[in-house]
């Protein structure tokens, strides 16, 4: 047995119930890691409230973990026992002490990475290497916007566009995440309860505007985020922290400019294990080359895993979330 987060039923943070869990042997092609580290990520509030339905209860929650290698199935060859090693990958159940994964999901991590920086750095640290490195390859020169530019993923694209030669325009919920922002390579925090983002683009650009716009926050931006793109600029709405964006309608597209919009998900860009491991190695190049720092910021007790839900989805975060088995 081990200890897990689990749902029984879509709920608040409240649903998710600490308890034992039964983990077994590893399957032929498998591996069991004991974990140093998970990662919360927004994804696991979608999971948690039905908005991304799980196939079934009960349902251990989250994607992300880091730790080492405690048994591996008999046709495993590329990690052995004692491996450390980090995944974000299906199936879910990460909040857990110990997990079984397939292994051609796994990473290892140097001994430069530790496992609290692995479970921070997986999940969002692949999806701003889609974002900048495959959606919209970032060049020297271009001028981007993140939004929730102080948050996990925001941090990451932040440091990384700005080492691809980018400059940097972010918004951010308040004067600190401006801040924090500002620390990791965005040019232009723009607090986006006070000041209109549009406007502060046009002028940033010189009426310019964007090659790309990276929108994880959905409801409340999506829109004004077509209006920051150049003529054949891309929309990246990868996510929606404030809701589901409205429908738009494609005719629409035409006027503003033959617009683009995609919307990117990280399974789809990680579907085979070469792809897989391949993006993966790229972050953590990136990561060990100093290019790009991440940090725990938020740290909890598995136990706790209600907690830093809370926090999550009250905006009182910034950066990478885990929880500590
Ligand atoms: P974040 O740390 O970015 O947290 C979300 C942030 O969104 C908040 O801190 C807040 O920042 C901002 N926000 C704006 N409006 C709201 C609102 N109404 N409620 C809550 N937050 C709001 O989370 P992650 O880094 O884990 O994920 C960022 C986004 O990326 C999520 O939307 C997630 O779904 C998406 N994602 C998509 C993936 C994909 O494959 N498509 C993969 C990974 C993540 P502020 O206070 O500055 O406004």
């Amino acid at each position: 047995m081990t200890k897990a987060v689990v749902i029984h039923a879509y709920g608040g943070p409240e649903a998710l119930s600490y308890e034992d869990v039964a983990v077994g042997d590893p399957g032929r092609n498998e591996v069991r890691i004991r974990q140093g580290a998970v990662g919360v990520n927004y994804i696991d509030v979608y999971h948690r409230t039905g908005l991304y339905p799980v196939e079934g209860f009960p349902a251990v929650l989250g994607m992300e973990g880091a730790g080492t290698v405690e048994a591996v199935g008999q046709d495993v060859t590329g990690v052995k026992v004692g491996d450390r090693v980090a995944y974000a990958a299906m199936p879910r159940g990460s909040y857990a002490d110990a997990r079984l994964m397939p292994a051609d999901r796994v990473v290892r991590l140097p001994d430069t990475i530790s496992d609290r920086q692995g479970a921070a750095m997986m999940l969002q640290g692949l999806t701003a290497h889609m974002l900048l490195r495959q959606v919209y390859p970032v060049k020297k020169g271009d001028t981007i916007l993140i939004h929730a530019a102080a948050g996990g993923v925001g941090l990451i694209v932040c440091q990384w566009a700005k080492h691809l030669g980018a400059t940097v325009i972010g918004t951010v919920g308040s004067e600190k995440k401006a801040e924090l922002a500002r620390a990791h390579g965005c040019d232009h925090p723009i607090l986006y309860k006070k000041e209109d983002f549009v406007t502060r683009v046009k002028d940033i650009t010189g009426g310019a505007m964007l090659p790309v716009v990276y929108d994880s926050v959905g409801k409340d931006t999506v829109e004004k985020s077509l209006d920051c793109l150049r003529r054949r600029g891309i929309l990246a709405s990868f996510g929606q922290a404030s809701g589901k964006a409205p429908p738009i309608d494609i005719a629409s597209l035409g006027p503003k400019g033959a617009l683009w919009i995609t919307r990117p998900t990280i399974f789809a860009y990680n579907a085979a294990p070469g792809e897989y491991q391949a993006n993966a190695r790229a972050l953590i190049d990136v990561v060990s080359s100093g290019a790009v720092t991440v940090e725990a910021r938020h740290v909890y007790a598995l136990k706790d895993a209600a907690d830093a839900h809370r926090d999550l989805e009250a905006r009182r975060t910034a950066g990478s979330i885990v929880l500590v088995p």
